[in-house]
């Protein structure tokens, strides 16, 4: 590739420390795939690095940017993979959550519902009361998806 981008002295506000060690879909020391949330990532609302399209879609109010990643896709947050930067999978990165057990996913899946309900994450607390600031039609939708989380969490217990 040529042009300024690689002139000599032209120092990209992109161009960061060697990253090598979050490459490809090599495991980290505990023979796990790193995750995004331990991985530096840069957002489409942010100015995009030298070769990366911008898409746009249309939302409610406004319209919301997308990275392009290389693969094709649409991504809201592009990861240091290599020279350049791609979408999540190209880079090889789980979510956290993708490497729990089973159990401990749907634990986490359970906290996750009740705190969008203003509780605590303390699945052994009161189930949470609508918060006098939450639309009641918003919290009878996410108070059901949490409902639905520990009910599944409770048959995965219940059976091992
Ligand atoms: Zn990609």
């Amino acid at each position: 590739m040529t042009g300024p981008r690689n002139s000599p002295g032209h120092r990209s506000p992109y161009q960061r420390r060697d990253n090598s060690n979050l490459r490809g879909r090599r495991p980290n020391a505990l023979g796990r795939r790193p995750v995004v949330e331990q991985t530096p990532s840069i957002r489409a609302s942010d100015p995009p690095p030298p070769g990366v399209q911008i898409v746009w879609t249309r939302q409610r109010q406004g319209a919301h940017p997308w990275f392009v990643c290389g693969c094709g896709r649409k991504a809201t947050l592009l990861y240091p993979c290599g020279a350049s930067w791609a979408c999540r999978r190209c880079c090889g990165l789980d979510f956290r959550s993708q490497q729990l057990v089973p159990r401990d996913r749907l634990i986490l899946a359970a906290q996750k519902a009740r705190l969008r309900i203003g509780g605590t994450g303390n699945l052994l607390d009161p189930f949470p009361l609508r918060p006098a600031t939450m639309n009641r039609e918003k919290y009878e939708r996410l108070a059901a998806k949490a409902i639905a989380a520990e009910q599944r969490l409770k048959a995965a217990l219940s059976t091992s």
